[in-house]
């Protein structure tokens, strides 16, 4: 069966409904294909509820995928002032809310839907035989048990902050770590919610990057009210200055302005810094946890926050015939646009469906999991990779190559913003309402396609 025969039959799957996979089902209902969205928390935008009270370093303006945008604006959304950096609960509240909501795409969307697994129907990873005309079996933990949906493609938007990466300096936990699961969290720290954990504590963050600079920040906030708080701060290299970024010189004006907070909270003494520390082990002593390097031991601590970094969970992907470059585990072909020892302050090329494209036919990776370990992400660069991955399985291979993306360097290194291309959208609204989540009481429904949570 060819993809389009396919597509006809049973629905493009999109897995994550965070902005990549809103704004991948956004573009599916622009194009009028069949599709849905799995989901597996009980809200949109799961991940980024997590890091809710952090504030963006894009603004709004950035922050929006074109089509999406264009849909709500048919609803009479309000688009925030575009210049202004929103938190992470604010996007979640002013445009995935929304977005998810639109009839052209809540009908699709199965909330509490954990996608366990993907192969192809009747052929395992092994079997080359028509291979690329079975459709993919989608294996579902859903509110009515364990579901296999049949999907015409699968477009993985699943993110990495589930999956954190741990703190040894090896990229494995450090020697302790697990033992130690108790007294470390891997999270940014949240002042309001973290209060009884780290008031009055001796913490310390370990991380260089924008993650670690807002534990950093939460906690300078604590230590205002709770003066006894004491902040350490861990970096693997050398020369915080470098990692401070560009300051004023940054052209993301929200990082670096906080790299120049940090950098002014070091001078004053509010954080004790120490460069070159290379975790090994973690170890309990009398006077609190002990975090050593090969060459030192630091002042015993209290609380251990981890902010190294995320990885991709490739476990539901094992059955699929990927082709990951072995450094950052991206797909090949986008490895060297993003790799970070290569493009530290780089440019990110916008890019699309070939570069994320592996050897299963019709199965991506988009959103900050396509960059596997590279922290170079930009939600504009997702949303232009399932514009292009979207006109691909539609067969508008003209659209697809077609760039209409035009992105500054990359996010964390960014000497000039520059507005997106503006795709032209039609916009229509075929969508029927439908129950929009698969809660118990809507298991007897018949699915409006092809294969759905309860059918
Ligand atoms: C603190 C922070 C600040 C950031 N600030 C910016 C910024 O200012 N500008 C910018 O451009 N980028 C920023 N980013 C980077 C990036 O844009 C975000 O991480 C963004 O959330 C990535 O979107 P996503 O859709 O790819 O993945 P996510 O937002 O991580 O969404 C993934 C979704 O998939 C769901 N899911 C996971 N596993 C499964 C499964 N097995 N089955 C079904 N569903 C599943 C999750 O519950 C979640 O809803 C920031 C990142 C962080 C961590």
């Amino acid at each position: 069966m060819k993809t389009q025969d396919l597509i006809s039959l049973y629905p493009v799957v999109v897995l994550g409904a965070g902005p990549v996979g809103l704004a991948a089902a956004a573009q599916l209902a622009q194009r009028g294909l069949s599709f849905l969205v799995l989901e597996a928390a009980d809200q949109v935008a799961a991940n980024i509820r997590h890091w809710g009270h952090v504030k963006m370093f894009s603004p709004w303006r950035f922050n929006l995928d074109p089509v999406s945008k264009a849909f709500l604006s048919q609803q009479g959304w309000a688009m925030p002032n575009e210049e202004q950096f929103p938190l992470g609960a604010e996007l979640v509240q002013n445009y995935l809310e929304p977005l998810a909501a639109l009839p052209q795409i809540a009908p699709y969307l199965r909330l509490s839907h954990k996608v366990m697994s993907i192969s192809r129907s009747d052929t395992d990873l092994l079997k080359n035989r028509h291979r690329a005309e079975q459709p993919f079996v989608v294996v579902v933990q859903t509110p009515c048990g364990v579901q296999e949906l049949m999907a015409s493609a699968v477009i993985d938007c699943t993110g990495t902050y589930q999956s954190p990466n741990p703190a040894g300096s090896h990229g494995l936990a450090a020697m302790g770590e697990l033992e130690h699961q108790a007294q470390i969290s891997y999270g940014i720290v949240n002042q309001q919610k973290d209060q009884a954990r780290y008031a009055n504590q001796r913490v310390l963050v370990l991380g260089a990057g924008h993650s670690a600079f807002n534990s950093l920040q939460e906690l300078v906030a604590l230590k205002r009210q709770y003066p006894d708080t004491q902040i350490h701060w861990a970096i693997r290299g050398a020369n915080p200055d470098k990692i401070l970024g560009g300051g004023a010189n940054d052209q993301l004006k929200e990082r670096g302005a906080l790299g120049l907070l940090v950098g002014q909270w070091l001078q004053q003494g509010l954080i004790s810094l120490h460069s070159e520390f290379r975790l090994r082990r973690i170890a309990d002593s009398a006077e609190g946890l002990l975090l050593s390097s090969a060459q030192q031991t630091l002042p015993a601590i209290d609380q251990l926050v981890v902010n190294t970094g995320f990885r991709p969970d490739l476990s539901i992907l094992s059955e699929l015939r990927l082709a990951l470059d072995p450094a950052t585990q991206s797909p090949v072909a986008l490895a060297p646009m993003i790799d970070p020892n290569e493009h530290s302050c780089g440019t990110v090329r916008p890019h699309g469906y070939l570069e994320l494209s592996h050897p299963e036919t019709n199965f991506y990776s988009a959103g900050i999991k396509s960059y596997g370990r590279a922290p170079t992400f930009l939600l504009l660069t997702g949303y232009e990779q399932v514009r292009s991955i979207v006109a691909a399985l539609a067969g508008d291979m003209e659209a697809a190559q077609r760039v209409e993306l035009k992105l500054p360097e990359t996010g964390v290194c960014s000497t000039g913003f520059v507005v997106p291309a503006v795709a032209s959208s039609c916009c229509a609204t075929t969508a029927e309402t439908a129950p929009a989540t698969c809660a118990d009481s809507s298991c007897g429904t018949k699915p409006k396609v092809k294969a759905a949570c309860c059918g």
